[in-house]
């Protein structure tokens, strides 16, 4: 029943054999000229003026007052927290619906996760089952939020924008700052994806956005955190070079810092991806408009960008009756040289993270049984 899939996403990729991947990066700009001019200059390494420019140039595409690159993601994340000031023992409000960057970030601070549910609509951290959580639970004392069985402070909630979908980020705004409990967004899948007009990752203190091999544009590996305050970003330079004070020769550091520097080199990747950006996410919503055309008539049920969104559209996905039939999908496109993928498990099931606390999990539990991903590549031709 799935041979119609198969056939359909051969045409729109325009490959009758060869094997379809998920996503695979798009290096047809300026990627060559920069990467010659850092190899012609020497600077290949972690000073030069791609790295400047890169982060300039997402700043100014995302809104952000300020942008720090990073080695990569992960590891922004886990610095973004640092920076809001999470400390060992803290608990941490996430998604169990996430990749597990999210989750290991957080342990990195020696801090807990807290796994509470999403919502259908967005596949992302879901404000309601959160307030209904935090009334349960939690009581503010100080103007610090404790969760009333562990005696541990809330001190952050990192919602995650699931394949480019932005969660319903009004609320969570309004639900944090009533907590006092500090905003981080995991926007790692999410460049190029508009909550009301505002660029996701700007809305709390901190957002992270990635820029792995397989996000919507890469730098080879690579991450940056994006600020509304510029005190804030200085600081986060500094402590990614190692806490350097700046001088002519004298080696002073004022904080342990760390060595999350992106080389020249990568920045330079990211500078002639950055010029692509608005091609790249014109392509993939062609694509996708071609798949809802094509799911319209179908039981599978295409997964559209939340109302008032503009989502990227990084990976494409379809919701499926059930298990048994999610299996089906994956083991027929699979068969036929065609890459999809289920969504992640929920956080809660793996072994590190078993013993943490979580609200109801349904709508995790019922999008985790059910979502696949679809080959989502920018495509050259058609
Ligand atoms: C990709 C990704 C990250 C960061 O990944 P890196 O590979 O470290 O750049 C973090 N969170 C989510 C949800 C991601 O998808």
């Amino acid at each position: 029943m799935y041979n119609g899939i198969v056939h359909f996403i051969r045409k729109i990729f325009n490959e009758p054999n060869e094997f379809i991947p998920l996503h695979v990066p798009c290096l047809n700009g300026n990627e060559k000229k920069y990467l010659s001019d850092c190899i012609d200059t020497t600077y290949v390494s972690s000073v030069g003026k791609y790295v400047d420019r890169f982060e300039e140039i997402v700043a100014e595409y995302t809104g952000a007052k300020k942008s720090v690159v990073c080695v990569n993601g992960t590891n922004a994340l886990f610095l973004a927290l640092k920076l809001s000031g999470v400390e060992i023992g803290d608990e941490i409000i996430t998604q169990p619906l996430t990749f597990i960057a999210t989750a290991n970030a957080i342990s990195y601070c020696g801090a807990y996760p807290v796994f509470i549910d999403v919502d259908k609509s967005t596949m992302g951290l879901s404000p309601e089952k959160m307030k209904t959580w935090l009334n349960e639970n939690t009581e503010i004392k100080n103007n610090t939020c404790l969760n009333k069985a562990t005696n541990r402070r809330i001190k952050a909630c990192v919602p995650m924008h699931t394949f480019g979908h932005p969660v319903h980020l009004n609320e969570l705004v309004n639900i944090c700052y009533e907590n006092h409990i500090d905003l981080i967004e995991d926007a790692a899948e999410s460049l190029g994806s508009f909550y009301k007009d505002k660029h996701t990752g700007t809305f709390g203190k901190i957002g992270i956005l990635s820029f792995n091999g397989n996000k919507t544009i890469t730098t080879g590996g690579g991450g940056m955190l994006l600020f509304n305050d510029e005190d804030l970003a200085a600081h986060a330079k500094h402590l990614t070079t190692q806490a350097k004070i700046p001088h002519k020769w004298e080696f002073n550091h004022d904080y342990i810092g760390y060595n999350y520097r992106m080389p020249n080199i990568n920045a330079a990747l990211g500078c002639a991806q950055m010029e692509q950006l608005p091609f790249f996410l014109k392509n993939k919503r062609d694509l996708t408009q071609q798949y809802i055309e094509f799911f319209k008539d179908r039981d599978e049920i295409f997964f559209v960008e939340p109302k008032d969104c503009s989502s990227n559209y990084w990976l494409n996905a379809i919701i499926l009756k059930n298990q048994e039939e999610r299996d089906s999908f994956l083991n027929i496109t699979n068969d036929n040289g065609i890459m999809t993928r289920p969504i992640w498990k929920l956080m809660n099931k793996l072994p590190m993270f078993s013993n943490c606390q979580q609200g109801d999990l349904s709508n995790a539990q019922w999008l985790e049984e059910r979502i696949v991903n679809l080959p989502s590549s920018v495509r050259y031709e058609n």
